[in-house]
């Protein structure tokens, strides 16, 4: 057979543990034996951004600016225990932080519905999309333990001072920030991103406490939406509003779904996991960072899975999920597809998405789906991590046989 040919290469951004292990598999199963594929390949297992003192994360970031599509696999973000477990030489930041700071941007996580998994709450009928703020808040902020306590103050351009608190004893402080161009480009992303979806878009945060800071994104906000997209949106039939991060909390449970949730850098972190838990499993959520530039970088939501990796290294047998990494791999060749006009390659990735689907519809999936799967006269297969991507190969090969 022929491989598909690709025009511009895909930057290809390597990872840890378990999920390493599948991007592998992946590489070797779905992907190889279909396209001449061409990656700009970068190693962020822990081990080589401790030799490269993590500049290789920094070169990835720029290897996305010069190419404009990137997929990643999940990488450890260190914490005390991880710097002993690999004897770094220090806590390096977040790979996903550095790079969204870098690109700045919007991530988008949506979950891969599938017939017979039904979510948690019964009356959410259709996806619910989380648009999540991908730069600055506690992710780029500063810290400090203040062993002997004393009075802190933040320290502006013009001279003046903020006293933060005084500390009677030892305690912490943390200063974060936001800029008004990466908050504008927030907004412009998600109102653009609901009228390509046709979706109503919800924004939600903490003004009432945060009476400067929160402020600031609802007032932008408002202020893009009604200078430069009320007119489209009611074209479309399709609305926004802001409300409060708790009452949009009650809302999105009690909803049938169908709109995108626009949330804070943090909020999105955490609402993005509860989200995909709910709608089955973390490992059937898709992620993708939009810059305002028009750069994307696609991922797995969940991380590198670290107990199966131990069982994995142990010689066990394991069964972890590859969807989401497989929908990381195939919404980077579509996209690299769109911008090198390559329809071959997009077509790929819709059959490879297709017939992921069809595996586990059809009753062939991981053991994390089993207890959440139920249709009738369709009997119930648990596969390992390895066969479940044959399975995935063996309906691949039917599809694009039928293309013949
Ligand atoms: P995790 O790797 O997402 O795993 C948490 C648990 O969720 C797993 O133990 C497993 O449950 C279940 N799970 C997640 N993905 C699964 C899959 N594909 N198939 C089957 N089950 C899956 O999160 P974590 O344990 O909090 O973090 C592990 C490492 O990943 C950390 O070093 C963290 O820094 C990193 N991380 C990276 C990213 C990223 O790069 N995007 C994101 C989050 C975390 P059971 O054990 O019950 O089977
Ligand atoms: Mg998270």
């Amino acid at each position: 057979m022929l491989k598909i040919q690709m025009k511009t290469p895909l930057v290809e951004i390597d990872g840890d543990e378990m999920t390493r292990i599948i991007w592998d598999k992946i590489k070797k199963i779905l992907l190889n034996p279909y396209i001449d594929l061409k990656t700009d390949y970068y190693d962020l297992g822990i081990e080589n951004r401790e030799i490269t003192k993590d500049i290789v994360t920094k070169q990835a970031a720029e290897a996305i600016k010069k190419y404009g599509v990137g997929v990643k696999c999940a990488t450890i973000t260190p914490n005390a225990e991880r710097v002993k477990e690999y004897s770094l030489s220090q806590m390096w930041k977040s790979p996903n932080g550095t790079i969204r700071s870098i690109l700045d941007g919007t991530v988008f996580r949506a979950p891969i519905m599938i017939d017979g998994i039904k979510p948690i709450i019964p009356c959410w009928q259709q996806p619910i999309i989380i648009a999540r703020h991908a730069y600055g808040d506690v992710y780029s902020g500063v810290e400090k333990y203040v062993p002997e306590g004393g009075k802190v103050y933040l320290k502006f351009p013009d001279g003046s001072e903020l006293l933060v608190k005084e500390l009677s004893s030892s305690g912490v402080i943390q200063a974060m920030h936001n800029s008004d161009a990466s908050i504008k480009s927030f907004a412009r992303s998600c109102f653009n991103f609901a009228l390509d979806k046709k979706m109503d878009i919800w924004f939600s945060a903490k003004d009432t406490i945060s009476k400067i800071y929160d402020h600031r994104f609802k007032d932008i906000f408002e202020e893009i939406f009604s200078t430069e997209f009320k007119e489209a949106f009611s074209e479309l039939n399709i609305n926004y509003f802001y409300t409060l991060i708790d009452d949009a909390i009650a809302r999105v449970i009690r909803s049938k779904g169908g709109f995108i949730w626009a949330c804070k850098n943090y909020d999105g972190d955490v609402m993005s996991d509860m989200l995909a838990t709910a709608f089955g499993s973390l490992a059937m959520m898709t992620s993708v960072l939009v810059s305002p530039e028009g750069y994307y970088e696609f991922e797995a939501a969940h991380g590198t899975v670290t107990r199966h990796y131990f069982n994995y290294i142990k010689g066990m047998e394991t069964s972890t999920n590859s969807v989401a990494t497989i929908f990381a791999w195939s919404g980077s060749l579509r996209k690299r597809g769109q911008l090198d006009n390559n329809n071959t390659l997009i077509d790929f990735a819709s059959k490879l998405e297709n017939a992921t689907i069809e595996t586990i519809s059809s009753g062939y999936m991981t053991k994390d789906l089993v207890p959440l799967f139920s249709k009738d006269d369709i009997k119930v297969v648990s596969l390992n991590t390895i066969d479940f991507l044959y399975k995935v190969q063996e309906n691949l090969n039917k599809a694009l046989f039928v293309m013949k």
